[in-house]
Order: C-alpha cells, then structure tokens, then sequence
C-alpha cells in the first residue's frame, strides 16, 4: 500500500467510524451521543496512526533525558551515495547513530552496514521495503522484521539493535503489540526536520538545532525510501553545522540503545 492509498484508507475508517456514529443517533432518535463518542473514536485513531509519539497503540520507546547525550537518527538507507559520508563525519567527531536500515538496501550494499558497524553506530529496523503498514496484518509485520534481521545478520554476522520505526511513523492498533512480540520496541523521533522535503542544508541544520536538548531523538535521512533515489546531499551538507552547534550545547550522539529506558 502506498502513501495516498493509506492516507486515504485511515480517511476513509475515519468518516466511517463518524457515519456509524450518526447512524446510531439517527436510529436511536438521540441526539448527538453517539455522534460525539464515534467522532472521539475516529480522532483517536488517527491520533494513534499518524502521531509517531502517541501510546494509544501501545507504547513507543522512552529515551532518558541524560545530560550532554540526545541520538541522530538516520532513516531509510543504507545508500552508498550517502551512507558512508554521514557515517565518516560523525564518527571523525566522536558521534554516534542509529541507523534505521531497510533489509532490501542491507542486502544490497552490505559492505556499507558492516561499515557503519565499524564506525561505532548502530543498526536497526525499519522494515524489508519500506510499505506502509496502517493496514498490514501482523504476519506482514512479523514478515518485515524478519527479513530486515535476516539481512542485517547476513551482512554483518549480528542481528539489528532491537528497535523498530514503522516507514512514515504509521502504525495500526496491532503493530507495536506485534513487534513487542517479536522483542522490538518502537522507536519515535522528536519534532519534525523533513529533510525529505530538501528545504536547504541551513533550514535543515536550523531545524535541527531547535530540537536539540538532552534525551532528544532526531529523525534524518541517508536514502529514500520510496526507492525513487532522491538525494540526501542537503542532510550530509547540514550535518556539520548540527556537530557544531550540539557540541557547543555540551551534547553528543549516542546510539537510541544507550538512551532508551528499558
Ligand atoms: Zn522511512
């Protein structure tokens, strides 16, 4: 499923939890009870598919809020226009990050997961091939997980960092039960960078320097997901001045398995 067709999917159970809603009033000629509880029906589930941060699908990992430590986070890759430079600048510094790799780019390139190993990062789950999971069943779920380990194991001889981040942040009722299952805990991000959008390596850099604080978890981006090879030029250019500026601030990157609270 693509993203307009989930879009539009969560849309459309949306208005049919509020038209239920109404049916009910109208069938049970009271006014507006019904209505009023499906329409806080249909928030909450949009609430807990779309708000990366939102429990109400159980519960995402909390990071402690250490002084002098917050973690980068790196979505979408490994790519090896990309991935290797993001890894070298912040290794050269001191840094480390988690990387949410996809299991069909790993075994691609996976000279370059063994790479960001060797460098002090980390690596973790965020799925096969990056489709969107608001609808998929938990087999599919399970089915991701699975390959992205078996990939990542393959390449590097050890499995990803147990922590998973759905493609986009979307969830079902099901998926964080699902991956809790599987020993996973769900990994959400603070703030909202977009440097998918390529607004500019200083808008980015800008961005990220308001979100920066202890216990913070920056989502950023070292491939593209949607397999169209966007480039990631801006998030490579942006990354020093984001260095700089933590390092002023007295905060270092750590992976989110060091920061997590377990
Ligand atoms: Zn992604």
């Amino acid at each position: 499923m693509d993203k307009r067709q989930t879009w539009a999917g969560c849309g459309a159970v949306a208005a049919g939890i509020v038209a239920a809603g109404a049916a009910l009033d109208a069938a049970r000629a009271r006014r507006g009870r019904a209505s009023l509880a499906a329409a806080a029906l249909a928030g909450a589930y949009l609430g807990g598919t779309f708000s990366e941060r939102s429990s109400l699908f159980g519960r995402v990992a909390r990071m402690r809020r250490d002084a002098g430590l917050f973690a980068l986070t790196f979505d979408d890759g490994p790519d090896p226009r990309f991935t290797p430079r993001i890894s070298r600048i912040l290794a050269d510094r001191g840094h480390r990050a988690t990387f949410f790799v996809l299991g069909r780019a790993v075994e691609q390139y996976p000279e370059l997961a063994c790479a960001l190993l060797d460098d002090g990062h980390e690596l973790a789950s965020h799925g096969d091939d990056h489709r969107l999971l608001a609808f998929a069943p938990p087999r599919e779920v399970r089915r991701q997980l699975a390959r992205t380990e078996h990939a990542v194991r393959a390449a590097t001889g050890s499995p990803p960092a147990r922590l998973f981040r759905a493609p986009h942040g979307v969830r079902s009722p099901w998926l964080v039960r699902t991956v809790q299952r599987r020993g996973y805990q769900v990994c959400a991000w603070d703030g909202a960078v977009f440097d998918t959008s390529r607004p500019g390596s200083q808008v980015i850099a800008g961005r990220v320097v308001d979100l920066l604080a202890p216990g913070a978890v920056i989502l950023l981006h070292d491939g593209d997901g949607s397999g169209g090879g966007a480039s990631r030029e801006q998030t490579v250019a942006a990354l020093p001045s984001i260095l700089d500026r933590a390092e002023r601030a007295g905060l270092r990157s750590v992976c989110v398995s060091e920061l997590a609270d377990r």
